[in-house]
């Protein structure tokens, strides 16, 4: 575990032997992840992006394969881009021109009770056909943090100009270095999914099944559609959202806005 920061130094050295956990799993969200009966398990990654996206896309799979207990797949797309509906038991991953809306990147996660059944990232090339973000460095970074959000990761920091911390998992204004998932994030990984479930979500599950039919409905765009705000803001760079659609299932939407 790399930290730069020494108060977290000393707070680990504090707490590292009696709770080991409170520090390790700080970047999970809220225990959310896809049901599944061994590890390491494939998560399949649908393909509804073009050519300039494939490479980061193929380097953002393989990255996050290297975590012990889960692989990712890249297989054919199951939607159209621009509307980029999800598909049970996978994540589909599209980029388009989105328009204006001031978002770079969302990844969606739909979750029942504790579990994922579904989940879509979405890359808006209004913003990465500009001088700007058009860098495979910032290609890189949004692409892996969303691919990350659907594993039930949450950012490691979200605070843009402090210095970066080498993950992918930390939005900032110098994206060179945070391409990547680094230690910390393969170790919140092995945590999240160090227990084994009875049943999988990563396949056509009743979960989905049981969802509500309003749930795949709804056109996820604008965060006017995404619900309450969770976490973080559009002035901070990050945002979580949460749309409650009772009986313990949601729809949690990670936003990495432009500058
Ligand atoms: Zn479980
Ligand atoms: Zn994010």
């Amino acid at each position: 575990m790399l930290h730069r920061r020494p108060w977290v130094a000393v707070l680990v050295a504090v707490t590292f032997a009696a709770a080991p956990l409170l520090l390790l799993a700080n970047h999970a969200w809220n225990g959310y992840h896809w049901a599944r009966t061994s590890n390491p398990f494939t998560l399949k990654l649908g393909d509804n992006v073009t050519a300039v996206w494939d490479t980061h896309l193929a380097t953002t799979s393989s990255d996050w394969s290297l975590s012990d207990v889960l692989d990712t797949t890249i297989v054919a797309g199951g939607t159209r881009p621009k509307s980029c509906r999800p598909t049970s038991g996978r994540v589909e991953v599209c980029n388009a021109k989105y328009g204006p809306t001031g978002w770079l990147g969302i990844a969606q996660i739909w979750v029942s009770g504790q579990h994922i059944t579904q989940g879509i990232v979405k890359v808006n090339d209004t913003y990465f056909n500009t001088a700007t973000y058009n860098t495979p460095a910032w290609r890189n970074l949004v692409m892996c943090q969303e691919v990350g959000h659907t594993f039930g990761l949450n950012h490691q920091d979200e605070n843009f100009n402090n210095p970066p911390l080498g993950t992918c998992m930390d939005y900032t204004s110098d994206p060179t270095p945070n391409q990547h998932p680094n230690a910390h994030d393969y170790e919140q990984l092995r945590l999240i999914y160090s227990h084994l479930d009875s049943f999988t979500t990563l396949d056509t599950s009743a979960a989905v099944a049981q969802m509500p039919p309003a749930m795949g409905q709804i056109d996820f765009d604008t965060p006017a559609q995404w619900g309450r705000i969770v976490k973080g803001s559009r002035e901070a760079g990050t945002s979580v959202h949460e749309l409650d659609f009772g009986g313990g299932h949601k729809v949690f939407t990670f936003v990495i806005w432009a500058r």
